[in-house]
């Protein structure tokens, strides 16, 4: 249980952000809210979570393009919880085009969303879970931090350079109490993914069905998507004692993907 404990998790409004959320909330934990969208589905959101679970649930809407939007929701975070024991860093977008065609701006923008948002997130939150002598840093990276795919390079940078950051800290943090590791989720059924199928079923002209179908069977054996409750399942275990020896390393849950 992480009763007492409190998270932050970036991008929480929606997808594999939200589901860790739940499952946080779930264990007892206070959580700190991220992301866009309505503002009442929002406030609703929030509601429920903690009613549902005895917990306090708060939201920010930084924007993770902005570092000292950043620094504020880990303050935020802090002066409501009194400390941030687990922090999650999740939000990310997708763009995709052959490098010739990426715009600059949507390089620009996934570098600092996917990328130096969780630099200074922990830049923010670690010199307190070092004091504290307990923390766990989880970053969501992906199998494209692993390997490559066409038309992605400013995501597949990305996610590559998590992966390295996440090494990095979790060395810095060796001997602390603070573990840093990193997930990498296969294809996961989340709005990020959904635009990429619609976008394949206009541009074959095929159902959208039979897009999603092609989209798994070209990576995933499993033909299966990874869950977003099994990434906050990975993301409860490494908050947890059992994982405490894990550092500086990735969790893989992608039916396959990387293994071939
Ligand atoms: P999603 O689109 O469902 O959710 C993304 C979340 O990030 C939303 O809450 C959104 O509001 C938030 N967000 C986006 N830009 C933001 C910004 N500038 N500031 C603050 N919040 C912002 O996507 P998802 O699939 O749940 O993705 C979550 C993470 O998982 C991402 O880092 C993504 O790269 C990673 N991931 C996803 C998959 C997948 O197949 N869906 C696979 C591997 C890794």
């Amino acid at each position: 249980s992480l009763k007492g404990k409190s998270a932050i998790v970036t991008g929480s409004t929606s997808g594999i952000g939200r589901a860790v959320a739940e499952a946080f909330a779930a264990e007892g934990c206070n959580v700190m809210l991220n992301g866009f969208g309505d503002p009442a589905a929002i406030a609703k959101l929030q509601q429920e979570m903690a009613k549902k679970n005895g917990v306090r649930v708060e939201y920010d809407g930084a924007d993770m393009s902005k570092p000292a939007e950043i620094a504020d929701l880990v303050a935020k975070a802090q002066a409501a919880f009194g400390a941030v024991d687990i922090l999650v860093n999740n939000a990310g977008i997708q763009f995709t085009a052959p490098i010739e065609q990426f715009p600059i701006e949507k390089w620009d923008a996934i570098i600092a969303i996917n990328l130096s948002a969780t630099f200074h997130a922990i830049r923010a939150a670690l010199p307190a879970m070092k004091a504290r002598k307990w923390g766990r840093i989880i970053n969501i990276a992906s199998t494209h931090g692993l390997v490559a795919s066409t038309h992605k390079v400013a995501y597949v940078a990305a996610k590559h350079g998590i992966v390295g950051l996440t090494k990095v800290v979790g060395m810095e943090c060796a001997d602390t109490g603070v573990t840093c590791n990193a997930i990498c989720p296969g294809w996961v059924l989340t709005p990020l993914v959904q635009a990429q199928i619609d976008a394949r079923a206009k541009e074959q002209g095929i159902p959208v069905e039979q897009a999603a179908k092609n989209l798994l069977a070209e990576k995933q054996p499993q033909l299966q998507f990874t869950k977003p409750e099994q990434i906050a399942g990975l993301a409860v275990f490494l908050a947890s004692d059992t994982a405490s020896n894990m550092q500086g390393t990735q969790l893989v849950s992608d039916g396959g993907w990387t293994a071939q």
